[in-house]
């Protein structure tokens, strides 16, 4: 099984993720509601992929993918941003600090699918 981790701080959104990750065969979620618990699941899973909302409580996804690219640890891990955040701007900011993909929520579930396996096979 690849695992994936999720961290939203949105339950509606969590949701539609997890049902996304769920139809395709092979795959399991960890979910995490905050940066501050998908941080504090990093050195507890085996992990392959990393989905991360930006805006969240406490650590925020650009805070999170930044210590995942600069951690021994993580930083060869596959990181998608998902975010209503849709300007240029934020896209770039996002892919510069290493995130492998940047996604405008409402996501397309099969656009989704196909980069998840693209990048987890
Ligand atoms: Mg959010």
């Amino acid at each position: 099984m690849k695992r994936i981790l999720i961290a939203e701080d949105s339950a509606t959104m969590r949701s539609m993720l997890v049902a996304t990750i769920q139809s395709l065969d092979g795959f399991e979620v960890v979910e995490a509601s905050s940066g501050f618990e998908a941080l504090r699941l990093l050195p507890r899973e085996r992990l392959d992929l990393i989905i991360t909302d930006i805006n969240m409580p406490d650590i925020n996804g650009l805070e999170l993918v930044s210590f995942v690219r600069t951690s021994d640890n993580y930083r060869h891990i596959p990181l998608f941003i998902i975010s209503t955040e849709g300007s240029e701007r934020d896209r770039e900011k996002g892919l510069s600090l290493g995130a492998n993909e940047y996604l405008v929520k409402p996501f397309d579930p099969a656009r989704l699918q196909d980069l998840i396996v693209k990048y987890t096979s």
